[in-house]
This record gives C-alpha cells, structure tokens and sequence, in this order.
C-alpha cells in the first residue's frame, strides 16, 4: 500500500523539528519554502505537494512583551495561515488535518480548574496575549465547522506551554528557554541572582516539545481523530519552576529575584488531560526536571562549541 504524503507546516520551528526525529520521512517546511500567510503560497503549497495529511504547526509565536507590542500582526498572520490551510485542505480532499492549538485560547479565568475541553467558549482569552489567543482559538471553531459542513474528520491538538533544545533562547524566547539562559549566563560570570519577570506566583503546565510530537505522531499511527488538551498533570508556580530548573541546571546556590514591574500575564490556565488519559492510557510525559535538565546538557554543549 502506498505511504501517505505527510506535510508539516512550521517544520523549521521547535515542535516541527522533535517531529522530525520521529517521522523522518514527513515533508518539513518552513517560512522560505511558502509565505502561508498569503492566499498564493497556500494554493501554491497544495497544489505542489498534493498532501494525503497535514499537521499544522505555523504560527506567528512569541513572548508575552512581543505580544502586548504587535498585537494586529499576531491576529492577522494567524488567522490568515489557520483560514487559508484548513479552507484549501478540504478543497484539495485532503485526507487528515491536525491543527495546533495552544492552551492560550481559552478563557483568562473560569469557575473550575483544571479547564476541560467544553469551556473554550466561556470567556475571552487573557489580555495579555488576546490577539494570539483568539487567533488560534478560531482555528477550533473553523476545524469544527469543516467537519460539521463538510464531513470531514479533522481534529485539533491544545498543548500547554512547551519548551525543548529546539526552543528560541535569544530575543522573544518563552519562559522556560529565557530562564535556562539566565541560569548559563549567571552561572558562566559567577552571578549570585537571576532576575526573572512578575511576582513568580502565577501558574503553569510545562511540556516537552517531544512529548507533544509524540503524541502527534501517535494520533496518525493509532488513527485517533479526536480533539483534546496535551498537557502534563504537573501545575506549577514560575518560583517553583525556577527552582526545579535551578536545580536541574546544578545551580541551587544562584538566588532568584523577582522583577514585579513585568507582567505576569495569566494567573493560572492549567487544562484538563482526563481525555487525553482516556485515549493513551499508556502515555507519561517527561518531567520537568528531568526535561530542563536534558535540554540544559545538549544546549551547554553547543554553547561551548560556540564559543
Ligand atoms: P516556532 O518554533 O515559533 O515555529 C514557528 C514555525 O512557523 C516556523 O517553522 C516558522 O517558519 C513557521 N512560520 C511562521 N510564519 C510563517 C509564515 N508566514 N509562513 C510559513 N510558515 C511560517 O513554533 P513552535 O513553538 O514550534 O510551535 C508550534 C505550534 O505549537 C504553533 O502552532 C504554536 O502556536 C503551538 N504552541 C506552541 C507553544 C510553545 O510554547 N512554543 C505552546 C502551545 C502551542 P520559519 O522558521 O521559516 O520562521
């Protein structure tokens, strides 16, 4: 039987490359390949590869300030890219569609905690990242209205914040990426502290970029077509991930400062992963420490290569 074409867009980001390592003979495309933003590149990328699946994984991602700062080109992009893919997928009869989501897109505060899957539509998404937030919460409602038209049988993946070797650690990096730096850096010109934003309190699920590409992985092998939350049951404070990653980087004697000044963004947005644990009973995220600590090893050694 012939293979299926698979085509993952964002193939250059941080998911797309521990997708990689484990579905080699995917079709990987970045930004240079097609400007999927554009109505053309969309067109020109179906119509070139003619793709049996799509895992959707573009995006216009960034940090909390970048955000508050570009918050129209966070919508845009994303709209565009989500609009355009799902739209010329279902044209192009494209078998299988996996759209990327994030757990920003649901509600800036709820009743109930941790957030199943049914209370994405309860409230509007934080204020801090509202563009981005709305932006892909769409992608859930277009994909639902695809099936529900259209019959056709594509799903979407909500992972909580992520983090991995093949994070950004310069300009616009997330908080785990931004507080492994810090940790090096201080730990390279013998500091005492490292300063990190807001008041460390707020609350958030951290997960290896491997383990959601797993998880993607396990989707098509498995022939799961459901949409649920991807996260760890781990639910912790910035101050307390700091510390776990203090220590995971042999670092627990630098002291940790708080700059409440910054914003903290969401106080906690922690989702349910009772689905998720029903569909892969079998499945067991990495933990945090044991995850900063092997991304710590792989990044010191190509910062010293660097050097
Ligand atoms: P990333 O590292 O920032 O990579 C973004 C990818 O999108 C890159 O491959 C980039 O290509 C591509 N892209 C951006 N604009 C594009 C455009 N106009 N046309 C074509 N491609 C474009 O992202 P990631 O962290 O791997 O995230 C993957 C997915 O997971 C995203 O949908 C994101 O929303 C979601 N997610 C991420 C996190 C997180 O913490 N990172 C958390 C939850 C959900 P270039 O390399 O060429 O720029």
């Amino acid at each position: 039987m012939e293979e299926n074409k698979i085509v993952v867009t964002g193939g250059s980001g941080m998911v797309g490359k521990s997708l990689k390592k484990i579905m080699p003979n995917a079709i990987y495309l970045s930004s240079k390949d097609y400007n999927l933003t554009s109505e053309k590149g969309v067109a020109q990328m179906y119509h070139d590869l003619k793709p049996d699946v799509v895992i959707h994984l573009a995006a216009k991602v960034g940090g909390i300030i970048d955000n508050i700062n570009k918050p129209s080109t966070y919508f845009t992009d994303n709209v565009l890219m989500n609009t355009l893919l799902v739209d010329y997928a279902r044209i192009h009869n494209v078998k299988r569609f996996i759209g990327i989501l994030s757990t920003c897109i649901y509600p800036d505060k709820v009743d109930t905690y941790p957030m199943s899957e049914d209370v994405l539509h309860q409230g509007p998404p934080t204020p801090t990242n509202f563009s981005y937030g709305y932006a892909k919460r769409c992608l859930a409602v277009q994909i639902d209205a695809c099936n529900k038209e259209y019959g056709t049988n594509y799903q979407y993946l909500t992972p909580c914040n992520l983090y991995g070797e093949y994070d950004k650690f310069g300009e616009n990096s997330h908080f785990v990426a931004a507080l492994i730096k810090k940790i090096h850096q201080a730990k390279s010109t013998n500091e005492e502290k490292i300063t990190l934003f807001g008041t460390g309190t707020p609350l958030r699920q951290f997960m290896h970029s491997n383990d959601l590409a797993n998880i993607i992985k396990r989707c098509i092998d498995e022939d799961i077509y459901d949409s649920f939350n991807v996260a760890t049951e781990q639910n912790v404070s910035i101050e307390d991930i700091a510390r776990i990653a203090l220590r995971a980087c042999d670092a627990s004697n630098l002291k940790i400062e708080f700059d409440d000044s910054k914003p903290d963004g969401q106080f906690r947005k922690d989702v349910s992963i009772e689905r998720m644990k029903s569909i892969f009973e079998d499945f067991k995220p990495t933990k945090l420490f044991h995850g900063i600590r092997s991304t710590y090893s792989i990044l010191q050694l190509a910062w010293k290569l660097e050097v």
